[in-house]
């Protein structure tokens, strides 16, 4: 990807974010300028008025035109700098609503991907240090127009000062004072590109480093009761200062590189403007130019070697940005891996979508080790089965792929004869109601919690609720289906217990109506007795429907048509809870009797 075409696409994806913050932006520069050239024109007219004598009158007059004008460009400037404000807002909502877009379009695996995960780690990072990506990108882009628009009017109103210059003359001294500014000028710029360039490698040596370390942060929770119970304050205390030492060691080296590489280009941008003024009062004393005149074409020449100056600092900083711009843009631009299917998924009301898994293995991505071996198993339509085994023997994964939130490397899945991945992927996921492990509750009205949706049934929610247990509660919420969940938008927010959230969550799954309900585990923060209640309910409420139940309790399930058990990634035995009893060599039969002892 070239330089300029990664900041041009990722230039034109982000001003499409509020296509009126850059021209907003352009006439707020605009009128800027416009008041500090305006302030130089009339400061220069009143100095040339005092110097020359000119009549009081005239004097009032300027000074009336100095008041209204400054006036009027500043109350412009103000009003566009609130839309500029309000427009900048917009922008970066979109932005943010845009990653989460295409984060929530990414594929269940790609999202998963190790590799992937670093690259959205990295984008934020890269906001932080030193706000490297779009908004590095966005003030390169003000800068420039403040560049551009200085220079047109510097140029504009340069024409009368060379004309005379030239007029008055044009000999060696000239010659030796424009090359000494033009040399400055050069070195500063020499300085500048390189400065920009070293300064933007350390903080991207030190960009691996905080990356290393904020995950390792994200792994603590320093709120956690863990951290009381076991004392952990004192290691947490090492760590921040060990990390915070080496953040600081790590900055304070970039700074101090930065501060020394910074020195040389102050010292030739100050000898550029001793050149620029010299130029100026040098064609003063030969009276090319009046008092006033002086005033106002050092300011112009200043401001011109200023901007041109910068446009080079952005230059500079537009290819120091480069490789964060090409970070972004690679996560724009993930594309799904995953087959979409084209095959229309039959409206059944008899619900009769028989599921069947032959000799399915999988492996997670950047992992060696199988999490599903070679499974062979039939799901039939209206059965309860129950999907039992000690932790990580594979469960969770089993039903990933029933989703097809990961597809297998070897075997294939069957619906109705056909393997999944022909399935239109929307209308086959539109098939299942599951409540994982790792359910989130939203922080938004209850009603919608259960409907997933703004607009929902009404009575139908509440008949559910009911139905999971969550009835007595439900009746003492004064708002009903519009008390909102948690306090993090409304300080009339209801904080629900696990068990309760877990209730909500499974009427959400119901909600839905899908042929399949799977509970993964949902209940782990119950006791077993209450693990059992809640299956066995829930058994009554699905009615017709096909239900998969995850447990590690084996007595939760029994309950079940068939159980099937689960280790090291492969289905070891399946059938009834009275037929797997009977193999005393089974996994099942030592898992039943290693956990007896907590339901005696
Ligand atoms: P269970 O639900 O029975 O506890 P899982 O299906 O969650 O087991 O996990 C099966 C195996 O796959 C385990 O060894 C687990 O460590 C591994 N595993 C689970 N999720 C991932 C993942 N996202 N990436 C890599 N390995 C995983």
């Amino acid at each position: 990807m070239s330089k300029e075409r990664t900041t041009r696409r990722v230039l034109k994806r982000y001003s499409a974010y509020n296509p009126k913050y850059f021209p907003l932006c352009f006439l707020q520069k605009v009128f800027q300028n416009l008041f500090f050239f305006f302030k130089l024109w009339i400061s220069a007219e009143i100095v040339n008025a005092l110097y020359d004598g000119r009549e009081r009158r005239e004097l009032y007059l300027l000074v009336a035109a100095a008041l209204l004008g400054i006036f009027f460009t500043r109350a412009v400037s103000a009003v566009l700098g609130r839309a500029v404000e309000t427009a900048l807002e917009i922008l970066e909502n979109n932005e943010s609503a845009a990653f989460q877009r295409k984060t929530l379009s990414l594929d269940y695996n790609r999202l998963e991907d190790p590799q992937i995960r670093k690259l959205r780690s990295k984008i934020d990072e890269n906001k932080m240090i030193n706000s490297y990506g779009t908004v590095h990108m966005r003030r390169s882009v003000l800068s420039f127009m403040d560049c551009a628009v200085n220079i047109l009017f510097s140029l504009a109103l340069f024409g009368g000062m060379v004309g005379r210059m030239v007029e008055a003359s044009f000999g060696w001294q000239s010659i030796v004072l424009l090359a000494a500014l033009a040399g400055c000028l050069v070195m500063s710029i020499i300085c500048q590109f390189r400065s920009t360039k070293k300064v933007g490698e350390s903080w991207d040596a030190i960009g691996d480093l905080m990356l290393r370390e904020n995950r390792l942060w994200r792994g603590y929770h320093p709120e956690g009761t863990d951290n009381r119970i076991y004392r952990q304050q004192a290691i947490i205390s090492r760590l921040n200062e060990k990390l915070s030492e080496n953040h600081r060691q790590a900055f304070q080296k970039v700074n101090n590189e930065s501060f020394l590489l910074r020195i040389p280009i102050h010292v030739f941008r100050k000898l550029t403007e001793g050149c620029s003024y010299l130029i100026v009062c040098f064609y003063c004393a030969l009276g090319a130019f009046s008092v006033g005149e002086l005033i106002r074409y050092a300011g112009y020449l200043g401001r011109m070697i200023d901007s041109i100056w910068s446009l080079f600092v952005v230059v500079a900083d537009v290819r120091s940005n480069r490789q964060f711009l090409e970070t972004y843009l690679e996560y724009f631009e993930i594309e799904n891996e995953m087959y979409q299917g084209s095959l229309s998924v039959e409206k059944r009301s008899d619900k009769k979508f028989d599921i069947a898994f032959r000799h399915v293995s999988f492996r997670y991505p950047g992992s060696d080790i199988p999490a599903l071996r070679d499974v062979t198993l039939d799901l039939r339509v209206g059965e309860r089965l129950a999907v039992v085994g000690m932790n990580g023997s594979g469960k969770t994964t089993f039903i990933k792929l029933l989703c097809r939130l990961y597809d297998p490397q070897e075997g294939e899945i069957l619906m109705n004869d056909f393997n999944i991945r022909k399935y239109d992927y929307r209308q086959y996921l539109d098939l299942f109601s599951v409540v994982f492990q790792d359910y989130h509750l939203l922080s938004l009205p209850l009603g919608n919690n259960v409907a997933g949706d703004a607009a929902y049934d009404r009575d139908k929610a509440e008949r559910l609720l009911e139905e999971v247990g969550f009835g007595e509660r439900y009746r003492k919420m004064p708002q009903g289906l519009e008390t909102p969940l948690y306090k993090d938008f409304d300080a009339d927010g209801v904080e629900v217990s696990g068990g309760e959230a877990q209730k909500i969550a499974l009427a959400r799954a119901l909600y839905r109506d899908a042929p399949f309900i799977v509970l993964d585990e949902p209940t782990a923060a119950l006791d077993p007795v209450a693990e059992a209640e809640i299956y066995a309910r829930f058994d009554q409420i699905v009615g017709g429907k096909t239900a998969i139940y995850i447990s590690h309790r084996l007595s939760s399930c029994r309950f079940c048509d068939r159980i099937a058990v689960f280790h090291e990634g492969r289905i070891v035995q399946t059938g009834t809870h009275e037929q797997l009893l009977e193999d005393t060599a089974g996994k099942y039969y030592e898992l039943w009797n290693a956990q007896a002892q907590y339901y005696a």
